[in-house]
């Protein structure tokens, strides 16, 4: 398929999500126009990449279904100028979502534990002219303490719970948004940071995502 019937494709399936109510923000809607799925797909998949289903990537990896990343940046809320933490960077394309929701005085530091999964992000956003995401290679089950506190937090990989060392690292008035359950079935869960001991939580529906690895994940 070439490239204008993948731009069509994608604008479809915008409208769909917008009709569907999954897409609310302008600015979440101008990001998805802004960042094609189909750049963030290995070759194979080119032509799916519209088709709102999550797709294998590389090493076990895979990028989210469009609408599960339409419902979890519109659940974050990304600001101008947010600082935000993503743990399971995959393809890097809910990182440039994310990036471009932010603007320029924000930040988006994506981790990925798997080497070669890191190196395919990066070389994914390199094509975008972003200069406010950072990319890392390391076990983002502990988060990333040398960049935080964050505003806020997204888990794009399903955990059993949000360890306290991560907890610890979001902002009081923060959000997490994570998959929280077991390694099967998980319920897409957003966490209001109160106070350093309060939360407050609201529940999106029951999702299986791939599992976090690492110290506090599931292997
Ligand atoms: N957000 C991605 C999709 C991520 S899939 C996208 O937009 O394409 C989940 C990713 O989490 C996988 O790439 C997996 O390797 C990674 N992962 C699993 N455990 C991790 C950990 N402890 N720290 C960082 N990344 C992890």
């Amino acid at each position: 398929m070439i490239e204008e019937q993948l731009n069509r494709r994608n604008q479809k399936l915008i409208e769909c999500m917008i009709g569907a109510g999954t897409l609310k923000t302008s600015k979440v809607i101008e990001a998805f126009m802004k960042i094609p799925r189909h750049r963030f797909v290995t070759e194979e998949y080119r032509d799916s990449a519209y088709d709102d289903v999550a797709l294998p990537t590389l090493k076990g990896s895979t990028i989210s279904q469009p609408s599960t990343v339409a419902m979890m940046t519109e659940a974050l809320e990304p600001q101008e100028g947010d600082t935000i933490l993503e743990i399971g960077a995959g393809s890097g394309w809910q990182a440039c979502v994310l990036a471009s929701c932010i603007g320029e005085t924000g930040k988006i530091i994506a981790i990925e534990i798997d080497e070669s999964v890191t190196d395919f992000a990066k070389s994914n956003v390199s094509r975008f002219k972003f200069k406010n995401i950072e990319i890392v290679c390391g076990d983002g089950s502990v988060g990333y303490e040398a960049e935080a506190p964050f505003d806020k937090i997204i888990y794009t990989a399903a955990v059993p719970s949000v360890p306290e060392v991560v907890f610890k690292q979001l902002k009081i008035g923060g959000k997490i948004v994570a998959p929280i359950g077991d390694f099967f079935e998980q319920t897409l869960t957003i966490i209001h940071k109160v106070s350093e001991k309060k939360t407050r939580e609201k529940y999106l529906g029951l999702f299986a995502f791939v599992p976090l690895r690492g110290k506090f994940g599931f292997q």
